[in-house]
């Protein structure tokens, strides 16, 4: 019986994104879930509230690896049958990068050519990969909202290290024909589990929504909004804001996309933007607190507007947000801060 139970190995699942997934793929699926996480990023506690979810106390094996230790990891898949990977470990922080670069394209390039060298040995028919809007830099006005096919010139290590990974996942498929992968372009992720379960956080925070949430709450004396004389109507950055658990749905139909469907890559957004001006209004009227705020300077490398051209996610994935707004966005970070 044993045997029929199929495995998924989930990276980085003690963080933000990769626990809203396997929270969704414990009441969704009935998959064994083998975690990888080295809890640098990530939360031990996000690993216990997940085990406590699974009814059966069976269905998450968690590894405490680091991606670099290859051996380990590919002892991990001698240990047991995985045939399908959600891949989420990798550090994500722009800024670090250009200060750092080598630690993302170690982490997050070298360590991911490592992990598709190892599926692939092992027979893993079904790849998802989480990639980033980064990938395309700052994208002229006329390529807004952007389409997949746009020409991705990142612009900072982060997004660099993202797209080689892209490259290595796709060259591997060209040559491996059980090897399929779809790769998602994540837009601004962010709110929170509707139940109140997990959510968003890092050490140090950078993400505007967490942030404006600790302002709201009295964690943080002000918001700085980081530039207003962009070429917006209000002058501040725009952004394509999704919810994490319409992300996380994303994944879980990945998984069934590709039992039918040849590889793809796939922009995730709603196809919708809100200025930061706009954020921070939508969470003084969530909160119903006038916090202070700051006109600061602008922060480097940031690209007036990102926003995401969804159809085709909709159309071939079957996908229909069901949070695509912004003051349940606002309202779930908020709910979550409180309990940090
Ligand atoms: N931002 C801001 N103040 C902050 C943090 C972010 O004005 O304290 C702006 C940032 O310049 C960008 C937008 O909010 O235009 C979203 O930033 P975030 O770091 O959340 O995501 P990014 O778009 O950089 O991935």
């Amino acid at each position: 019986m044993k045997n029929q139970v199929k495995q998924i190995l989930v990276t980085g699942a003690a963080g933000y994104i990769g626990s809203h997934v396997v929270k969704q793929l414990l009441e969704e699926t009935n998959y064994e879930i083998i975690i990888i996480d080295n809890i640098s990023t990530g939360f031990q506690d996000t690993i216990v509230t997940l085990k406590s979810l699974d009814k059966t106390n069976s269905r998450i094996k968690f590894y405490d690896k680091d991606l670099s230790d290859w051996d380990e990891i590919e002892n991990i898949f001698k240990e047991n049958s995985i045939k399908e990977i959600i891949h989420f470990a990798a550090f994500s922080q722009v800024g670090e990068s250009m200060i750092d670069p080598l630690k993302y394209y170690i982490n997050n390039t070298a360590n991911t050519a490592n992990l598709v060298k190892i599926a692939v040995k092992y027979g893993v028919a079904k790849f998802v990969f989480s990639s980033t809007a980064a990938v395309f830099g700052e994208p002229n006005k006329e390529d807004i909202p952007i389409k997949e096919d746009l020409t991705t010139k990142p612009i900072n290590p982060y997004g660099s290290s993202k797209l080689f990974s892209e490259s290595i996942i796709k060259d591997s498929a060209k040559v491996n024909k059980n090897f399929k992968y779809v790769i998602f372009r994540y837009f601004n992720v962010a709110g929170a589990d509707t139940q109140g379960l997990i959510g968003e956080c890092h050490d140090p925070e950078t993400h505007l929504i967490p942030l404006i949430a600790k302002t709201a709450l009295g964690k943080r004396e002000a918001i700085s909004i980081y530039g207003d004389d962009y070429d917006t109507p209000d002058g501040t950055c725009i952004r394509d804001y999704i919810h994490v658990q319409d992300l996380a749905d994303a994944h879980i139909k990945a998984l069934e996309f590709l039992s039918t469907n040849p590889s793809d890559t796939f922009n995730c957004g709603y196809g919708y933007g809100y200025s930061v001006k706009e954020v921070v209004d939508t969470m003084k009227k969530v909160s119903q607190n006038d916090f202070k705020v700051i006109i600061d300077k602008r922060r480097e490398g940031d690209p007036s507007t990102l926003i995401s051209d969804c159809t085709k996610i909709k159309e071939k994935m079957k996908w229909t947000p069901k949070y695509n707004d912004l003051e349940l966005i606002c309202k779930t970070a908020l709910e979550w801060e409180k309990k940090l």
